[in-house]
């Protein structure tokens, strides 16, 4: 039978214009996306602070109703069939909870949990040894499975689809391969771009995900349920101040709520309300859609420099002195997401929206558009 992505004809979307960013961005910018107080990336001191926050079951999961459902049945169908849960891939850009949901599968599921990366599996046979430890039904999670190895990729899928390991005893003309069992287990792999995986890799997850920047409701609740685990009075106000400027994303709405937290604890009662709130996002040079200096900084030189527009990727890099891949991946996708850029054809549009934000009066013929 097909896998029940292709009987439900899910589309995936594609990343795959997106490349990597460069390592250090930019020449005349001071920060690296790594540096930055609104990257959806995972900064280094995010690490614990992220796993304490860390919902552990799908009822505590915020928001991705519909991901959300198709999981919720798929738990209830494989257990009570007492079966492995089928395979899954889940895709989106950072932040939005992937490994969190990985985590949950394991604790909804009661079986064992081990994670990986594409990028730390270097070599056969640390696979080899993962597959073949592999405990009954357990959840193996595989981070950026897009920067996987192909000859590992292709070690996988005996391994996903029949549970069969192909090993190779020896060297040279004495080589013997040997099919080996093991364990069934349920693979959940996640990646910002599945637009890079090969089909047959993708047709062998049966479930697949898509998870989807948040609303500023749905990140009001992820804040409130954060402070409430981290013991912060905070108002509906306050709260509702972070999740606005949070990019559509829970990981920038819990490091805002950490460095506010602190400005309250400093500087005012301890309590976040909105006033609190907006003075610390403020001093942190957030502003009200949660953009730093480079987003401005972005439109700006689209706007001023270019008359709004369009602007190829080259220029617009040049210009800015930053890599193309960075404005690709990192600065361009929200702005597009929440209608203040345009990728066209020709190039790169500020919109209305983006005029309206910055305060700029929209040339007359452009605003006919
Ligand atoms: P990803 O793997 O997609 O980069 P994570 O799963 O690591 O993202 O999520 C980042 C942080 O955001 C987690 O520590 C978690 O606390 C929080 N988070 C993500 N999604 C949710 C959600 N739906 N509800 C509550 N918190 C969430």
């Amino acid at each position: 039978m097909l896998p029940l992505a292709l009987r439900l004809n899910i589309a995936l979307v594609d990343y795959s214009q997106i490349k990597p960013p460069a390592k250090k961005i930019g020449l005349n910018g001071p920060k690296s996306d790594a540096e930055r107080l609104v990257s959806a990336g995972r900064v280094d001191d995010d690490a614990a602070f992220e796993l304490k926050l860390r919902p552990n079951k799908l009822s505590e999961f915020i928001g991705q109703s519909k991901a959300k459902e198709q999981l919720a049945i798929a738990l209830e169908a494989a257990k009570s069939r007492g079966e492995a849960l089928d395979h899954v891939l889940l895709f989106g850009p950072p932040g939005l909870g992937k490994t969190t949901l990985a985590t949950i599968i394991a604790n909804e599921m009661g079986v064992g949990f081990q994670q990986t990366s594409g990028p730390a599996l270097q070599i056969q046979g640390d696979l080899t040894a993962i597959l073949t430890n592999i405990r009954e039904k357990q959840v193996l999670f595989l981070d950026e499975i897009h920067r996987l190895q192909p000859v590992l990729e292709e070690k996988l899928y005996t391994a996903l689809e029949d549970y069969k390991l192909d090993i190779m005893i020896g060297q040279g003309p004495a080589a013997r391969t040997h099919v080996m069992d093991i364990r069934p287990f349920t693979f959940v792999a996640a990646t910002t771009r599945p637009g890079l995986l090969s089909s047959p890799l993708r047709s062998r997850f049966g479930i697949l995900l898509r998870l989807e920047f948040y609303t500023d409701d749905e990140l009001r609740f992820v804040v409130e349920r954060s402070a409430d685990v981290l013991a912060v009075p905070i108002d509906h106000d306050g709260a509702a101040e972070i999740a606005m400027r949070s990019r559509g994303t829970p990981r920038i709405a819990n490091r805002l709520l950490r460095r506010v937290r602190d400005y309250a604890q400093v500087r005012a009662s301890g309590k976040i309300d909105r006033e609190t709130a907006q003075k610390a996002l403020e001093m942190l040079e957030v502003d009200a859609h949660g953009f730093d200096e480079l987003d401005r900084r972005l439109l700006r030189t689209i706007i001023e420099k270019y008359d709004g527009g369009p602007v190829g990727l080259n220029t617009l890099a040049a210009a800015l002195a930053e890599e193309q891949d960075a404005l690709e991946e990192v600065y361009e996708p929200f702005l597009i997401q929440i209608g203040f850029l345009d990728r066209t054809p020709r190039g790169r549009v500020a919109t209305r929206l983006a005029y309206e934000h910055l305060g700029i009066d929209m040339p007359r013929k452009l605003s006919l558009f």
